[in-house]
């Protein structure tokens, strides 16, 4: 699944590089920002800020 740069850098201003799973700084998670659908594209979810989450992997955004 892939958003663009450019959205992921959105996403992570508007979390002030906070995970929005756990709100944990970036700095303290020690992982790589990821940015994943809400709603799958695969059920026409958008790549819009409204749609997507960023977390940490392995966190993952379940159901
Ligand atoms: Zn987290």
């Amino acid at each position: 699944m892939t958003v663009p740069r450019a959205i992921e850098l959105e996403v992570a201003r508007r979390a002030e590089q906070r995970c929005e799973y756990c709100r944990m700084h970036q700095a303290l998670h020690g992982a790589t920002f990821h940015v994943e659908h809400i709603i799958p594209r695969s059920r026409n979810g958008s790549t819009q800020l409204d749609n997507l989450f960023g977390l940490f992997p392995p966190e993952q955004l379940t159901g």
